[in-house]
């Protein structure tokens, strides 16, 4: 009983990489209904369903309403890219840091595929800014893009700081559309 089928995406990828830890702090961009965090929740034992793993923390942010979940914290009707919202995310997660970013964020399709495309992607690098001020070094990020000219250069930023960059199409995601994923994984800070 997932809120939403996009669940199976998250599970199929983490099945296989093994992401989401016990004990691990998750950040859920894009969250709206939750389907994902639920999974997230699970995983990393975030209400605590086991007592005998450490008991990790899921913060979910969507700029739509989140309806509760237990070992989720919403940010509801805040913006990935807002810096405010950067900022309350440091005071949630425990000692400031995340394992794991997860995006399933998009846009409102506007059906202009290119333009639609250009806006996910300026999202998605709005997340490395984000990974720089909360991901722990060695940490992951899954983001969810649309296929198209740019996809490059936001593989380009990715390699820049992930040591390992890979793409993914779940078989749970619908072979007709753009969609597909960026795993990028062992953050390392930017050098300045
Ligand atoms: N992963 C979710 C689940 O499993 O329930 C589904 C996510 S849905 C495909 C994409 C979400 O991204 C929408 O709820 C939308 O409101 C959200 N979104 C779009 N732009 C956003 C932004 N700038 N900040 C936060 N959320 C955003």
């Amino acid at each position: 009983n997932f809120r939403c089928r996009s669940a199976f995406k998250l599970l199929e990828i983490d099945d296989q990489f093994r992401l989401l830890q016990p004990g691990y702090s998750v950040v859920d961009c894009g969250a709206a209904p939750g389907a994902w965090s639920q999974v997230a929740v699970q995983r990393v034992n975030s209400s605590g369903t086991d007592a005998e793993l450490p008991r990790g923390t899921v913060v979910g942010i969507d700029i739509l309403n989140v309806p509760p979940l237990e070992g989720a914290h919403f940010l509801s009707c805040h913006d990935v890219t807002d810096p405010a919202t950067h900022a309350k995310l440091l005071e949630l997660l425990p000692g400031g840091r995340a394992h794991v970013i997860l995006s399933d964020m998009a846009p409102n399709a506007s059906g202009f595929r290119e333009m639609d495309h250009d806006k996910l992607i300026v999202m998605c690098l709005s997340l490395i800014d984000l990974a720089e001020k909360i991901l722990q070094p060695g940490g992951s990020l899954v983001c969810k893009y649309w296929d198209g000219i740019f996809v490059q250069k936001l593989q380009k930023k990715l390699l820049s700081v992930f040591s390992s960059v890979r793409t993914l199409k779940p078989n749970a995601s619908r072979k007709d559309s753009a969609e597909r994923f960026f795993l990028a994984r062992m953050y390392r800070k930017p050098v300045k």
